[in-house]
């Protein structure tokens, strides 16, 4: 599988490098901007100060603190660095910091509570936290020694700033590193259960960034202008935005989270041309339109993307039509595959196959592949993982012994080779593009005194794509309510896994295995949505 493009027309640097030696952060830096235009070239803009970092600053500071990194704090080749913080201009500096030396990169979601960050700290097995400072309580707890993104007043903690400062223009020696050595473990639920480490090595990540060149016109690259409000803590923003984007030239205005009216005034203030956006996003554009002056507001938009959930025909459609001087083009992946696997190349392409996620062909011949019956998607390239930290059994259940990886999710390709996601067939719930595993709402809803059972399933959403809803069966006598069970659940989750929905049953629907019949209550809750 893979993306259709004229092989003849690859530019050399679209090639997969194979040198096996070769690691994450030496790949990146070594696309960077000859040294004289690096001076000026701008990389990164922080929306809200408008404070501007150089590739020569970026440079410079990457192997600055990875030299405090191995120096001060002795991190080496192997050890679990922890990042918990919101985007900001340093956070593409951390990671390729911690891959210089070659240490291991893992993220989440700062919104995730403290019990949360506390058990992924534990199953990485993370030697440093480097944290923002207002999520330090949530690390306090694991006794790992914490570095902060920024001073923090009373606080005697180290910042990455001093670590930069420190040890400016010191050296550390070059790890020896294999393409194939472990490179991030990041937080994915896969097909089913809760969350699971996915080991990605430095051949994923160097791969998957010589596929996001192909959707960069690598020849005009250094005068587009990104903008980024995708967290870089999820594979989307990690491979695009912290990493890939460097390896064009390009510029990219980073915003800390997604507020639409700060979209607004940094596409103006910085002619944005291209957004690497969700679907909830583009939904929020399109309805934008009915407010007088929105081309001029928008003119300097050229291009927009959608990944990390399904992109409707209709909205697709919707935004072509309201906006006729931005190209829209689809792009699917998922944390396993290292990010998008599948997008468009052509905004011809884009255009003419609305609602498709991109494109199966034979990689020899850029032939497509036949049309196929609706199936899972399975995907094998140098993207793919290497498996789940310490989980055999989940491994093996996703990659087969010929290195397939099958995603969870329904697919048909048409008769030119174009993928269609139809469905998701594993238990992920996404909120916003977020995941929501639905076996840890279950765990917490079954911990209740007064809950016998209890399933968690999607339901499609207009502004959220899915929210989650629980199907719950009470104890005989039990005078729980609705509210009580979502704050309940609330109590001691991230925002956006929250329980929005809550039905009560006699029993929950299962298989004679034990299994969940998660369809049967789909319909159930679809039924009960029509009688409503
Ligand atoms: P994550 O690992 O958080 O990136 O989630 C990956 C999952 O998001 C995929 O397996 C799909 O279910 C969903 N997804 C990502 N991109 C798309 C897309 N373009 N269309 C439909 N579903 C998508």
């Amino acid at each position: 599988s893979g993306i259709y493009h004229s092989l003849d027309k690859l530019d050399e640097r679209q090639k997969f490098p194979t040198r096996p030696d070769l690691d994450t952060a030496t790949f990146v830096l070594s696309q960077f901007p000859h040294p004289h235009q690096a001076e000026s070239q701008i990389a990164l803009i922080d929306s809200s100060t408008n404070q501007q970092v150089t590739y020569a600053q970026l440079q410079r500071s990457i192997r600055s603190l990875a030299s405090g990194l191995y120096h001060a704090l002795g991190v080496r080749k192997g050890d679990v660095v922890f990042v918990l913080s919101p985007n900001s201009l340093l956070f593409s500096t951390i990671c390729l910091a911690v891959f210089s030396i070659g240490a291991i990169l893992t993220t989440a979601n700062p919104l995730n509570t403290k019990s949360e960050i506390v058990k992924q700290v534990r199953d990485s097995r993370a030697k440093l936290a480097i944290s923002a400072p207002e999520e330090l309580h949530k690390l306090v707890p694991t006794g790992v020694p914490i570095i902060l993104t920024s001073r923090k007043p009373n606080n005697d903690s180290l910042s990455i700033e001093e670590l930069i400062e420190c040890c400016d223009h010191s050296e550390f020696p070059q790890p020896k590193l294999a393409q194939s050595d472990t490179a991030a473990i990041l937080y994915s639920s896969g097909t089913t259960g809760t969350s699971k480490g996915v080991i990605l090595t430095h051949a994923n990540f160097i791969a998957v960034m010589t596929l996001l060149r192909w959707s960069v016109d690598v020849t005009s690259a250094q005068n587009d202008v990104f903008l980024c409000f995708i967290p870089m803590f999820h594979i989307y923003g990690l491979a695009f935005f912290a990493l890939g984007l460097f390896c064009s030239g390009t510029t990219t205005v980073l915003m800390q989270k997604f507020e639409f009216q700060a979209m607004l005034h940094a596409i103006k203030a910085h002619k944005v041309n291209n957004i690497p956006a969700v679907p909830p996003v583009i939904l929020g554009l399109v309805k934008y339109t009915s407010k007088a002056g929105f081309e001029s507001e928008l003119s300097s938009l050229r291009r927009v993307g959608s990944g990390a959930a399904p992109l409707s025909k209709e909205l697709g459609d919707g935004f072509r039509e309201r906006f006729p001087w931005v190209e829209i083009r689809q792009g699917y992946g998922l944390t396993e595959s290292c990010g998008a696997a599948t997008f468009f190349v052509s905004d011809n392409d884009a255009k003419a196959r609305s609602g498709s996620a991109g494109k199966v062909v034979d990689i020899e011949t850029g032939k497509a592949l036949p049309p196929y019956r609706e199936g899972q998607l399975w995907l094998k390239s140098p993207t793919i993982m290497k498996g789940y930290l310490g989980n055999v059994e989940a491994t093996s259940e996703t990659i087969d012994s010929d290195g397939w990886l099958k995603t969870g999710d329904l697919c048909y390709i048409d008769g030119d080779g174009f993928i269609f996601i139809v469905d998701r067939i594993k238990e992920l719930i996404k909120y916003n593009g977020y995941q929501v595993a639905p076996a840890e709402l279950e765990a917490i809803l079954l911990s209740h005194p007064t809950i016998i059972d209890a399933a968690v399933i999607p339901v499609e959403d207009d502004e959220a794509g899915q929210i989650p809803m629980a199907y719950v069966v009470k104890a005989v006598g039990s005078q729980l309510t609705a509210d009580q069970v979502i704050q309940f659940v609330a109590g001691q989750v991230a925002p956006f896994k929250k329980v929005r929905r809550v039905s009560f049953t006699s029993a929950i629907p299962r298989s004679a295995a034990g299994k969940i019949l998660r369809k049967d209550l789909v319909s159930q809750s679809k039924q009960q949505l029509i009688s409503k």
